[in-house]
Order: C-alpha cells, then sequence, then structure tokens
C-alpha cells in the first residue's frame, strides 16, 4: 500500500521508490510507489499534476484504496524522484481550503454541511437545511469566509482515530484526506457566486481569485 505523504507534507519533490510499473488496457502504465505526493482524484478533488522521473502523470487514480499514478512510458522500478506542480497544487489547495471556510460558515449558523466539490470552475459547498437554521446568503457568506481568511489562522492536520483530520485554528475540525493551504490568509479573497436550494440542499457556488 503506497504511503500517502501529502496527508503530513507540503513537499512539492520526494525521492521515493517505484514499487511496480504495469502496463494498463489502454497502452498506457500503472506505476506504484512506496510513498506518493500526488493527491488523487477523489474526496472532491483532481488530482494533482507533475512528473515521475521527469515523466508526466496523465491521472492519478484511488483504485481498491490504494494510489495508481498513470504514465505514458514505462519507469523502472527502484529509486526515483517525483515533482508535483506547484501551480496547479496551490489552486486546488486554496479551492479545497475555501470549500472548508464556507462550511464552517454554515455550520455556525446552524447548517450541516454534507459535500464538497473543490473543482476549478464548479467549486460548491452542500448543506442540508436543520431545523432552528439561520438564513444563508451570498453576502453573509462572503462576509464570514474573508473575515476568516483575513485572521490567517494556521492550519492542523490531525489523525482522528485514524481519520486524517483538518481544522483551521479553532473551527470546527473536518476528516478530509485533501490538500489544504498552511494558513487561511493563502486562499485569498473568496466570491460566493449563487446559491441554489433544492429539496431541503442549499448548494453554495464559489471561487477563488486568479
Ligand atoms: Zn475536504
Amino acid at each position: 500500500m503506497t504511503q500517502r505523504a501529502y496527508y503530513t507534507s507540503d513537499e512539492l519533490t520526494l525521492n521515493t521508490h517505484v514499487v511496480r510499473c504495469t502496463p494498463t488496457e489502454d497502452g498506457r502504465f500503472r506505476v506504484d510507489l512506496a510513498e506518493t505526493l500526488f493527491h488523487p482524484q477523489g474526496g472532491g478533488q483532481l488530482a494533482d499534476q507533475g512528473t515521475i522521473a521527469g515523466i508526466r502523470v496523465e491521472e492519478v487514480l484511488n483504485i481498491e484504496g490504494d494510489v495508481a499514478h498513470v504514465v505514458g512510458q514505462p519507469v523502472p522500478v527502484g529509486s526515483v524522484e517525483i515533482a508535483i506542480s506547484p501551480e496547479v497544487r496551490a489552486l486546488h489547495a486554496r479551492l479545497h481550503s475555501a470549500g472548508h471556510l464556507i462550511a464552517c460558515v454554515g455550520q455556525n449558523l446552524g447548517w450541516l454541511p454534507s459535500k464538497g466539490h473543490h473543482w476549478p470552475g464548479e467549486s460548491r459547498v452542500v448543506f442540508e437545511r436543520q431545523v432552528g437554521c439561520e438564513p444563508l446568503t451570498a453576502e453573509g457568506i462572503e462576509a464570514g469566509v474573508n473575515a476568516l481568511i483575513e485572521r490567517d489562522l494556521p492550519r492542523e492536520l490531525i489523525d482522528q482515530d485514524g481519520v486524517r483530520s483538518v481544522r483551521f485554528g479553532t473551527l470546527p475540525m473536518h476528516g478530509c484526506g485533501g490538500t489544504h493551504v498552511t494558513s487561511t490568509g493563502l486562499v485569498g479573497p473568496i466570491k460566493v457566486l449563487k446559491l441554489k436550494e433544492k429539496k431541503g440542499l442549499l448548494s453554495v457556488h464559489y471561487d477563488v481569485a486568479r
């Protein structure tokens, strides 16, 4: 099983080992690493981009609980350097952390955050309406989140009974396998694009500054 170094590390390069390199049905190759910095697609976040031994990683997938790196040519088994694209990682982390901050602001008003989708261009957080919750408005969420960003709250990564969890400052903790900024100030100002409510589910669509 690949050790997920990105759970605890913000490093963008790492020396590790290729454990296996196997041809896939579509003529490409699946690389299994001893340790990886590549966040695979899943959990509401797109995969990291980058290279293994200088070869571009085309996809990173969660397959049966393990991380599969898909490349276009074989990589020899043994020692290897991997590198993550800093721009893509930074954007994904900013969007994902912004989603958590929106969840915190909604929670504070009595809403239950139930789903996050943090892909560029289609980011949203979905809340379930709870009895006694206070009204959520685009302006209110945006102001609340931007105030948390202004305070530059530090990130904490915690292993909570085997569940990797993330918290900013003393805000509520969320079980999450994603990548996050090291403090809220790095998210930069966010914009709430629209709210949509359907059958008791409220979607908050948002974006970060580019
Ligand atoms: Zn998350």
